[in-house]
This record gives structure tokens, C-alpha cells and sequence, in this order.
């Protein structure tokens, strides 16, 4: 039985076993299979990287090849180059290899400076950052209660009376005022602090003859804030009193920044005098806050004692204009970028009228309205800072207009003749050649000591840039300040670019220079101005301008003058431009000028597209005063020229409808006919004025009545040409400012004689 179990169970077991191993035989071997698969496939692998591995060694060894060719072609290139400036310099050109040797070190130079910039910045704002970190803690404990307590001290000094102050106070007002410091100030002080500033205010009121107010008359808030670090901030109406390490610490680097400090050395040693010492330095200024902004235009509130025109600076680099001073608040134009400033902001006072940086500096520069560098040409060392607007020069320090201002424009020069410190307006409609005209006199200005100013007004940056490259190109950008205030930027800057020109203008002036300068164009002034008014809900007068407009271009004007010998002799010479509607010479802002400037040159647009260009209208354009200053030789020749042409256009006109004509105005449409030729001028082609007399002596005498229209240009040259070989002492009389003499003139009649038989 037992054995029989046993062996039962056996067979169970083989059965079982049996079963099982014909059941899973196939996984198994299909296990292994896999397996086998397995082991192969990484095998493979393994035999892939590894040739992998083998090839990226080739490859890298490859590269090293290659990169240690590259090294030694470079070096051999530098070396040659090194070879051939040698014998650039060692030859001939030494010159040229300087220059490069030049340019090289300045690339340096600036790229350096730029480096230096970002880092300095950097590392000057971690110093103080640092340092106030450091301030808080409890070591500085006895430090800081120190700097609140010199401060209370000294607050009878520091404090005083603004009109605005005093203003509240006669109301019968309370003054309102908040001590801010990093800890509450103790009972003593704060008490210390209301005794003080109860007796500055009440004496203040009795000073300026009000009564002395009754009771109370200072409200004094007291508050902490842990973001002043050290010190205390008073604030008594707009004025702050800055006694705060915080405020210390960023003037710190405020100053190191704008020093180039790189290190940050002037931070700490700010920092330790501000450890040391037993009384911190006091900020004092005024601040408003922004109640509204809008169209680059937002108002103040506060800021009391602002004055018209001062300068306002905003939160990152923005600059504001005071435009309007309101019972309780001020309005403000933007100078800038203004889509971040928001309502509540901070508004600090400068107590400066808006300025630029004037100076030996600016010449050859591009700069904006508010005389920041725009060239790239890194920054302007001025000689000093002059307000935009300033009073003109009175009467009693001014002279006559005696010196001519060539322009080099045949027609100018001779019809309408410019001279120093005239103001000349040039009007006409759009692409009628105005700006050509003014170019061609700062051209015309090289070598004759005249500082030119080109304020390119409402332009589009581009005009602007081909306007620059075009006075580079002529060797004129030495001697001439670019003021861009372009399309793209608000209007404000479009207002005060002519001022900010005329300013850096009159400083060369008050120095007994002789300065040039251009408004391209007032007319966008104008426009500027009109938006800047209705956004301040100025009321709108004519054509929608308000009222005060006269006075925009009036006040900008009158400053071109020609001080007396006792003022330095200095002369300013204003050419502003003007843009009509259709030739409407009529309009508001044309009238304007016109009546406001010493003359103008009217341009047209159909003698443009005829070809007479420059398109000067001749009985429209008239000089007031350079009759006076027009070289004696010119006035001789051309004396009747403007008169006589008016009248050949005249002429002209009828004889389009008639047929027969009498002989003597067959002559006069002639004589007008050959001079309108010989008038005409391409741009950037300057004459000197002895050139132009001769020219326009011999047409004017009628030697050039017999010659072909088309062939006008070449008579013009040859006949110039002719008789400065044949009489250098003409040139010479013209040249020194003398009338041609009765028997040279005779003379001159032979000459251009036998030059006719020649031709
Ligand atoms: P805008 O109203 O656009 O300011 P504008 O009145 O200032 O124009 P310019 O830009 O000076 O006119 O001149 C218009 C075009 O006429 C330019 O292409 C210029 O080169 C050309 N031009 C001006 N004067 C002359 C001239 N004397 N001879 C030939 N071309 C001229
Ligand atoms: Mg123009």
C-alpha cells in the first residue's frame, strides 16, 4: 500500500512533469532563441562603437590637423601683413600705415570703453548694494541712530521756507509733513524735530510780512521704512530732505557711473566717509507725483515752485518740459520714449531750464534735440551747458549787417545776397530744391571760418543720414553741428530742436564767431507745436495753431544777430525754411516768417520742372539788408539784374500770345533769356565770387546774346577762364572787397572783346 502510494505519486509526478515540459517547451526554446538574438545584437553593437570610436579618433585627429594648419596660415598672414606695413611705413606711404595703426588702436580704444561700461556699472551697483546690506545689520546699530540724530540737529539749518510753504501757511493751512526713517524715531526726536521746524516755518511767515499764523501750524507724520536703510528722509510739502543712507549710497553711484569709475573705489570710499563721519550728506530736493499721462503730454501734481520751461526728470532716463503752470498741478511734455510712466510716479525737480551741451565738442557731431549724441561717436566733452531758450540780444548790443555770407549760388549771391547775421527765409513747396540751397551754402562756408548748424527738423532719419554723408563727402561735417529731431520722435523734441540749435549756435557767437545756421524745416515746428497745444487744451486760433505761434518762430528768430565789436563782433545767420501748400505764400505760418525775417528766396515748383534751378521766383524773393553787405564788385554788376529779370519774366509771359514783337523788347527777352540760362546752377557746384561777377558782367553786357542757349555752361567756363588769365588784377580788386574801377572795367570791356572773337 505504502509502496504503492509512493510510486503513484511518482508517476503523478513523471506525468505532471511530463506534461508540463511539452506545454512550456516552446517558450523555452524560444526563450533561448532570444536570448542567443540577444547576446548577438550586442555584440554587434559593441563591434560598431568600437569602429565608431575608431573613426571619431581619425576624425578628431583629422581637425587637429586641420586647426594647426589654420593657426599657421593666420600667423603667417598676420606676419605678412606685419611684413608689409613694415614696408609701408619703412617706403613711401608711412602716413597711410599710421592712420590704419591709428584706427586699429581706436577700434581697441572703444571696444575697451564699451567693455569697461558694462562691468563698471556692474560691479559699482553690487558695492553699494552690499554695503546697505551690511547697514542693516545689528553691529551699525549705534551708527544709524547716530545719522537720525545729526540730522534732527541740523534740520534748523537745512530746512527752509519755500513760496510755497509760505503760500499754505498764509491760508491758513497746516504744513504737512513726514519723517521717514528705518527705525521709529523716539519720542525726543520727533518732539526735537516739531520745536525745529515750528520755529523755521513761523519765522519764514514773518519774514516774508504775513501774520504769524496761530496754533498749530506743522502736521508731523511719522513713519518707518525699512528700504531707507539708515538716516532720515523729511519730507515738508515737495521738498524732500534726503538723509537716508539709501539715498547716499545711489548719488554714490550715480557719481561713479557718470565719472567711469571702474572699480567702484569711489563707492567705497563714499562708504566709509559715510561710516565715519558724524553727519551723512543731505539730498534736498522737490518731487511732484504724475496724476495723468497721455499723448507724451501728463500732469504733476505738487511741485509747487517749478518754474515755466525747467527741465523734469522721470523714473529711467526720461526727461520732461514744463509747458503749464496750473493753480494746483503742472503740465509736462515728455522728452522721450514715455510708455512707461504711469500714474503715482515720482517727479523730480532739476531746477534747471531745459539745456544742451554746447562747445568746441559739437562740431562734426550729430546730435538730438537735446544734444545727446546720435552718431555713435561715443560722448560729447563740452565746454559747458547753455539754455534752449534764451533772450535775444538787445538792440544796443547789435551792428549792422555789413559782411556778406557767399553762398556760392550764382542767384543768391547776385539778387538776393545774404549777409552775416541776416535772417533769410527760404520758402517754397515740397521739392522745390530748399534744402539744396541751404546745403549748398554750408558747403560754400569751408575755409571761411563759419560755424554751420543744420537742424533737420520732422525729417525721416534716412534724409537725414544722406543729408550728413553728403557734408562728409564735401569735407564740410568739420565745421558743422547736425541737430536731429526726426519724424519718429514726439512732437515735444520737433518744438525744442530749433532752440537747442540756436542755443549751441550762440554759443560760437558770444565768442565773436561767425555761425550759419539752417531750420529744416519750421513749418513742422509748427505742426509739433499745434499738437503739443491742443494736447494741452491750449485754445486753437487760426488754421487751428494757438495764438502764441507768432511768438514760437519770433523768439527762435530774433536770436541771429550781429553783435557790435564790444560783444565780440559775433554773427549768427539764420536760414529757416518753410514748406507751402501749392506756392500759398499767403498761409498762416509763411506770413508769419515772412514778416518776421530780413527777406526770403520763394522757390517754385513750375520753374523747377522747366529746368531753371535753383527755382528762384525773382520778383517774389527780395533781401531786405544784404543790399548793405553785398561785395562791392557784385553790386556794380548786378545792381539792376533782379529788376531787369523780374521784368524779362513779365515780358515773357505776354510774348507767348503775341507774334510780331518791336526789337527793343526783342532785345530785352533776349538779354532775360541768356541770363536765366547762365543764373542756372547745379547743386554742389559753388562759385567763387569773382567767377560769378565775370560771368554775369559779360551776360549782363550782352556778350552772350549771340551764343546758343545750350551752349551757355561752356561760355560761362571759358570766358571766366579767359579773363582771369588775362586780368589777375581784377580778381584781385573783386577779391578785396573794391568797386571795379572806371579804366579796368573799360578793360575788361577789351578783353571780353577779343575773348568773343576767340569763342
Ligand atoms: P522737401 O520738400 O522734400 O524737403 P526740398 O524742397 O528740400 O524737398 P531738395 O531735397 O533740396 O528739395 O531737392 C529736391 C531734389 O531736387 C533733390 O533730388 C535735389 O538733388 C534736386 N535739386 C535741388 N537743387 C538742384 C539743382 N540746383 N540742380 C539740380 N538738382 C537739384
Ligand atoms: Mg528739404
Amino acid at each position: 500500500m505504502h509502496l504503492k502510494d509512493i510510486l503513484f505519486a511518482v508517476a503523478n509526478f513523471l506525468i505532471l512533469f511530463g506534461a508540463l515540459f511539452f506545454i512550456t517547451r516552446k517558450m523555452i526554446i524560444r526563450m533561448f532563441r532570444e536570448r542567443k538574438e540577444k547576446i548577438a545584437g550586442e555584440l554587434d553593437k559593441a563591434k560598431k562603437a568600437e569602429e565608431d570610436a575608431a573613426a571619431l579618433e581619425s576624425q578628431v585627429d583629422r581637425d587637429k590637423e586641420q586647426a594647426r594648419q589654420q593657426e599657421k596660415q593666420l600667423l603667417e598672414d598676420t606676419q605678412r601683413q606685419v611684413e608689409e606695413n613694415r614696408v609701408c611705413a619703412a617706403g613711401s606711404s608711412q602716413e597711410a600705415a599710421n592712420v590704419l595703426r591709428q584706427s586699429a588702436a581706436e577700434r581697441e580704444r572703444q571696444l575697451r570703453a564699451i567693455m569697461h561700461e558694462e562691468v563698471s556699472a556692474q560691479v559699482v551697483r553690487q558695492v553699494a548694494e552690499e554695503t546697505g546690506k551690511a547697514l542693516r545689520k545689528e553691529e551699525y546699530a549705534a551708527r544709524r541712530a547716530a545719522l537720525a540724530d545729526a540730522f534732527i540737529e541740523k534740520a534748523g539749518k537745512m530746512v527752509t521756507a519755500r513760496p510755497s510753504d509760505i503760500l499754505t501757511l498764509a491760508e491758513g493751512k497746516k504744513l504737512a509733513v513726514t519723517v521717514t526713517g528705518a527705525e521709529p524715531l523716539t519720542e525726543e526726536q520727533t518732539e526735537k524735530l516739531h520745536r525745529t521746524l515750528t520755529d523755521v516755518f513761523a519765522a519764514a511767515c514773518k519774514e516774508a510780512g504775513e501774520d504769524a499764523p496761530r496754533g498749530e501750524i506743522v502736521d508731523l507724520y511719522s513713519e518707518t521704512d525699512e528700504s531707507v536703510i539708515a538716516g532720515v528722509r523729511l519730507r515738508v510739502g515737495d521738498t524732500v530732505y534726503d538723509g537716508s543712507a539709501a539715498r547716499c549710497l545711489e548719488r554714490l553711484v550715480q557719481r561713479a557711473e557718470q565719472s567711469g569709475d571702474e572699480s567702484g573705489r569711489s563707492v567705497l570710499d563714499g562708504v566709509r566717509g559715510l561710516l565715519s563721519s558724524a553727519d551723512g550728506s543731505v539730498d534736498i530736493y522737490q518731487v511732484g507725483q504724475v496724476i495723468s499721462v497721455s499723448d507724451g503730454i501728463c500732469r504733476v501734481s505738487g511741485l509747487a515752485d517749478v518754474m515755466a520751461g525747467e527741465m523734469l526728470e522721470f523714473k529711467g532716463d526720461l526727461r520732461g518740459m514744463v509747458m503749464d503752470l496750473d493753480q494746483d498741478n503742472v503740465g509736462v511734455v515728455l522728452l522721450g520714449q514715455f510708455a512707461g510712466i504711469q500714474e503715482g510716479d515720482l517727479v523730480r525737480r532739476t531746477g534747471r531750464i531745459i539745456e544742451v551741451p554746447v562747445g568746441e565738442g559739437m562740431r562734426g557731431r550729430v546730435v538730438d534735440a537735446l544734444g545727446r549724441p546720435v552718431d555713435g561717436k561715443g560722448p560729447i566733452t563740452p565746454d559747458g551747458y547753455r539754455a534752449v531758450e534764451s533772450p535775444a540780444p538787445s538792440v544796443l548790443h547789435r551792428q549792422g549787417v555789413t559782411v556778406p555770407l557767399q553762398t556760392g549760388i550764382k542767384a543768391i549771391d547776385a539778387l538776393v545776397p545774404i549777409g552775416r547775421g541776416q535772417r533769410e527765409l527760404i520758402i517754397g513747396d515740397r521739392q522745390t530744391g530748399k534744402t539744396a540751397i541751404a546745403l549748398d551754402a554750408i558747403v560754400n562756408q569751408k575755409g571761411k571760418d563759419v560755424l554751420c548748424i543744420y537742424v533737420a527738423i520732422g525729417q525721416k532719419e534716412s534724409t537725414v543720414a544722406n543729408v550728413v554723408r553728403k557734408l562728409t563727402e564735401m569735407g564740410a561735417m568739420d565745421y558743422t553741428t547736425v541737430v536731429c529731431a526726426s519724424a519718429s520722435e514726439p512732437a515735444p523734441m520737433l518744438y525744442i530742436a530749433p532752440y537747442a540749435g540756436a542755443a549751441i549756435g550762440e554759443y560760437f557767437m558770444y565768442q565773436g564767431k561767425d555761425v550759419l545756421i539752417v531750420y529744416d524745416d519750421l513749418s513742422k515746428q509748427a505742426a509739433a507745436y499745434r499738437e503739443i497745444s491742443l494736447l494741452l487744451q491750449r485754445p486753437p486760433g487760426r488754421e487751428a495753431y494757438p495764438g502764441d505761434v507768432f511768438y514760437l518762430h519770433s523768439r527762435l528768430l530774433e536770436r541771429a544777430a550781429r553783435l557790435d565789436e564790444a560783444s565780440g563782433g559775433g554773427s549768427m545767420t539764420a536760414l529757416p525754411i518753410i514748406e507751402t501748400q501749392a506756392g500759398d505764400i499767403s498761409a498762416y505760418i509763411p506770413t508769419n516768417v515772412i514778416s518776421i525775417t530780413d527777406g526770403q528766396i520763394f522757390l517754385e515748383t513750375g520753374l523747377f520742372h522747366s529746368g531753371i534751378r535753383p527755382a528762384i521766383n525773382v520778383g517774389l524773393s527780395v533781401s531786405r539788408v544784404g543790399g548793405a553787405a553785398q561785395m562791392p564788385a557784385m553790386k556794380q554788376v548786378a545792381g539792376r539784374l533782379r529788376t531787369d529779370l523780374a521784368q524779362y519774366r513779365e515780358l515773357a509771359s505776354f510774348a507767348q500770345f503775341g507774334s510780331e514783337l518791336d526789337a527793343s523788347t526783342q532785345s530785352t527777352l533776349c538779354r532775360g533769356q541768356h541770363m536765366t540760362e547762365l543764373l542756372k546752377q547745379n547743386q554742389f557746384a559753388a562759385m567763387s565770387v569773382e567767377d560769378q561777377v565775370i560771368a554775369i558782367f559779360a551776360a549782363n553786357e550782352g556778350y552772350a546774346d549771340d551764343v546758343a542757349l545750350s551752349d551757355m555752361p561752356r561760355f560761362e567756363r571759358e570766358v571766366v577762364e579767359f579773363v582771369k588769365q588775362a586780368m589777375p588784377e581784377l580778381v584781385d580788386v573783386i577779391c578785396e572787397g573794391k568797386k571795379i574801377p572806371g579804366d579796368m572795367l573799360e578793360k575788361l570791356r577789351g578783353t571780353l572783346k577779343r575773348f568773343k572773337e576767340s569763342f
